[in-house]
């Protein structure tokens, strides 16, 4: 009999597993994953350097950044947020840096670095790790749980936590439904943009240092766009795909997405261009004169707005100038189909959050069954922010179902 049996893992189960040993010494803790290896995806996470969290500290600006979950971690972040993360680490010789844009990393800049540690904890508080023994079946009876695994042995545990991670591939999607929970559905989170449009043909590899992207106005991004070989990318689109995970998969992700390169007021840049044109009169307008955008697309703009490289900007009309400030500022492109941020990507959907306890992360349905991680419907921006829901779920329903138990 488990005191306590983690489905997953994953940087949430192992995390849990270790944190329950730790708060129950002596009890009886064991991780049941699926596959042939433990904490995979940390092991890819941020480019194989693990974003591990983000340098903000005050709870209400931390769950900003979390398109789904944002109510629900607030006052999970009041009890284990990333300044506690940082601590754990550092008492057991992990030390942290963090990079100008907020990301914290591995001082070794190697995420073998945060499994070695997780790993080691686990051997020195015994909690047993299984691999290639997924979890298929849960039945609850009598206050325990019993897991049928994969190899056709099975497990009887007194509290569970499934930790099995997000998307239609985790397990625990199908163990929650049989438990009675329900599931909001999946959606992929975190994406970039497929465009092909004669304005950003061949610039790949050429960005916007400050941008402002939008599909609804409801919903504006702003930050660094980055074209790319099959279009655009960048974190103003990341955020903009999270923010509108649910939107874009509706519409089958073809829509058009409105780009302002220039992220300043359209009357600001309508300004600067008349200015231009009174001080350049006779130059082409081929020079950018705005600041933040590269000359081989201001090049594409102005050829898009209908302006010839022979024309002189006092022979442009006045609707060539208003067009080109469009395209500047509200420039229109189609967008047809996504694909995946090779840096980092998630699912938002999984288990409903009302049906959840946040104070334990313990279900509201099933006495003694916890959820961690992505599994669950929450998700963050990138920028560590997915981790550190994942430890904050991980630690406060350790902490919770640790309760009582006998050392
Ligand atoms: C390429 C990439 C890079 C990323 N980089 C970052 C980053 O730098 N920073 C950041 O904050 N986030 C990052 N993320 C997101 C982050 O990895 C996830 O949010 C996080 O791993 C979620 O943790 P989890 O424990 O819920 O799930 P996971 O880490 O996915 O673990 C779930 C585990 O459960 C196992 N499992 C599934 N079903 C069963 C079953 N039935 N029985 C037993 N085991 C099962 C799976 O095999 C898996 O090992 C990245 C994601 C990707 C894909």
């Amino acid at each position: 009999m488990y005191d306590f049996a983690v489905i997953g893992g994953g940087a949430a189960g192992v995390f849990g597993a270790v944190s329950f040993a730790e708060m129950a010494p002596g009890s009886k803790v064991a991780v049941f994953e699926r596959s042939g290896k433990l904490l995979t995806k940390v092991k890819i996470s941020g480019g194989g350097r693990c974003n591990v969290t983000h340098a903000c500290w005050d709870p209400s600006e931390l769950v900003k950044h979390y398109p789904r979950g944002s109510r629900e971690l607030l006052g999970a972040f009041h009890r284990f947020q990333p300044r506690d993360m940082i601590a754990w680490l550092a008492e057991r010789n992990v030390a942290l840096f963090t990079q100008p844009d907020g990301r914290m990393f591995p001082v070794s800049d190697d995420s073998q670095t945060i499994i070695d540690c997780f790993v080691d904890q686990a051997r020195k508080l015994n909690v047993e790790l299984y691999t290639y023994r997924g979890v298929e079946q849960i039945t609850h009876s009598d206050g325990s749980f019993l897991l049928t695994l994969s190899d056709g042995s099975t497990a009887i545990a007194k509290k569970i936590l499934i930790a099995t991670g997000g998307g239609s591939a985790s397990g625990g999607i199908q163990l929650a439904k049989s438990l009675g929970h329900t599931i909001t559905p999946i959606a992929p989170s975190l994406f970039t943009f497929n465009v092909s449009d004669p304005r950003i043909e061949g610039l790949a590899g050429i960005s916007s240092q400050d941008a402002i992207v939008y599909v609804s106005k409801k919903r504006i991004q702003r930050g660094p766009l980055l074209i790319t070989h099959r279009g655009l990318s960048g974190p103003a689109v990341l955020r903009l795909s999270a923010w509108e995970a649910r939107e874009l998969q509706s519409m089958n992700y073809q829509f058009t997405l409105v780009i302002n390169w220039t992220a300043c007021d359209p009357s600001v840049i309508e300004d600067t261009l008349e200015k231009v044109r009174n001080t350049s009169a006779r130059k082409s307008p081929m020079n950018t004169p705005v600041a933040n955008i590269s000359s081989r697309l201001w090049e594409r703009l102005v050829a898009s707005a209908d302006i010839s490289a022979e024309t002189t900007w006092s022979q442009m009309k006045r609707s060539q100038i208003q067009a080109l400030l469009g395209q500047l500022t509200a420039g229109e492109f189609q967008v047809s189909g996504k694909n995946t941020n090779k840096d980092e990507f998630v699912t938002c959907g999984g288990v409903n959050l009302r049906e959840v306890d946040f104070k334990t992360f313990e279900s509201r349905i099933c006495k003694g069954l916890y959820f961690a991680g992505e599994v669950l419907d929450i998700d963050g921006i990138t920028g560590g922010f997915n981790f550190q829901a994942a430890w904050t779920g991980a630690r406060l329903a350790a902490s919770a179902a640790s309760q009582n138990t006998v050392s």
